[in-house]
């Protein structure tokens, strides 16, 4: 266990280090994957990856909401945006994010025109829906078990307050589908989990036990600093080392076993788990989180017959193999020539928590 001050001692951090190393000489090469775009940035920011011993690879998993938001869901959101009577409201990062054309995105529609607002929570999406009553105000609710509370709350709000032209796009997904469909596809090469700190504080760290449990692959439920992360790559190459797989939670100052059963209750008072699809991944049972029959007047799937038709992808683009982990972003072609934060192609160069994002601005 580690305490705040020795969080960041360049000793400490030495002798973590030297474990490390000392241990890989027992794994050979290992793989280890975070599955959160959190966790990838702070890889990719605090330059982990290049103090490592060479023999362990980190790989950029399915942890970034708005990455494995597939790309026809983004060109039938872009399609509303054209109608003049919907405000869409969303947070930032999917501003910028393109569909299948890359010169489209709702910032640029916002500039031609369309009721396009940023906004930080929920809330405030509600907050819009008093602020312009003459418009259908459509909050869209992308994220996993993290944003999962704060949307179920704000649309127990609109439900009470009987708010007629709100209503939410529920792309929120749940972590353990996509996980098991990542362990069990034909290309999984992955010796173990990172696992995301902020979604174990909502569904605690049990709901990680069935990685050892069933999949024989050890996890250690992490926070962001870099010390967090430097012990936890600690504890995951110990368990390898010592052919031992187990759970073991180093965010114990924020993740308890169970979660927080507040915000549990609150997704299961307003959702239910439904097929989702994601990039990368495709359509997984039971991994995503639809409205709940009671509050369907609050559904916009509902509302507005939202079927997004063709999956087609940008070609080039390699963001659904960059989130399964099988490529890096330095692997696809357009990384750097075409795409760019500044022209992004692909929602992985968009994001805040995007893998290629992360690659750009802080490892190449
Ligand atoms: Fe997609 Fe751009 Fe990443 Fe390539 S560099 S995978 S085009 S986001």
């Amino acid at each position: 266990m580690l305490y705040e001050k020795e969080f960041k001692s360049p000793q400490k951090t030495q002798q973590i280090l030297a474990r490390v190393e000392e241990l890989t000489e027992k794994t050979g090469s290992i793989r280890l994957m975070e599955i959160c775009g959190t966790h990838t940035m702070s890889i990719a920011r605090t330059g982990i990856k290049s103090i490592l011993p060479s023999s362990i690879r980190l790989l950029s998993g399915p942890g970034c909401p708005v990455c494995v938001t597939p790309a026809n869901v983004i060109d039938s959101i872009l399609s509303l945006a054209e109608d003049p009577h919907i405000l869409i409201a969303s947070y930032g990062d999917l501003l910028r994010v393109p569909g299948t054309d890359p010169e489209e995105n709702l910032l640029l529609k916002k500039a031609k025109g369309a009721h396009v607002e940023m906004v930080y929570s929920p809330m405030d999406a509600l907050e819009l829906s008093y602020a312009y009553p003459q418009l259908d105000v459509l909050f869209l609710g992308v994220g996993f078990e993290t944003t999962a509370p704060g949307t179920a709350a704000c649309i127990l709000k609109a439900a009470e307050e009987q708010v007629k032209n709100f209503s939410v796009l529920s792309l929120l997904k749940k972590t353990e589908p996509a996980l098991r469909s990542l362990i069990t596809a034909e290309d999984f090469a992955v010796d173990g989990f990172l696992c995301p700190g902020h979604v174990a504080a909502v569904t605690g760290s049990d709901a990680f036990a069935f990685l050892p449990r069933e999949f024989h692959l050890p996890a250690v439920v992490s926070g962001f600093d870099a010390a967090d992360l430097l012990y936890s790559i600690l504890e995951l190459t110990h368990m390898l080392a010592v052919h031992r797989p187990a759970l073991v939670n180093t965010y114990t100052r924020l993740v308890r076993p169970e979660g927080n059963p507040l915000a549990q209750e609150y997704i299961n008072a307003v959702f239910q788990t439904c097929e989702s699809t994601w990039r990368g991944l495709g359509t997984i049972v039971d991994s995503g989180y639809t409205l709940r029959d009671q509050y369907r007047q609050w559904d916009a799937w509902e509302k507005f017959h939202f079927r997004p038709s063709s999956n087609a992808e940008h070609p080039g683009c390699r963001c659904a193999q960059v989130i399964r982990g099988v490529a890096s972003p330095l692997d696809c072609p357009l990384f750097k020539t075409v795409c760019s934060p500044a022209h992004p192609i692909g929602p992985c160069m968009v994001s805040s928590e995007g893998a290629c994002a992360a690659a750009y601005q802080y490892e190449v």
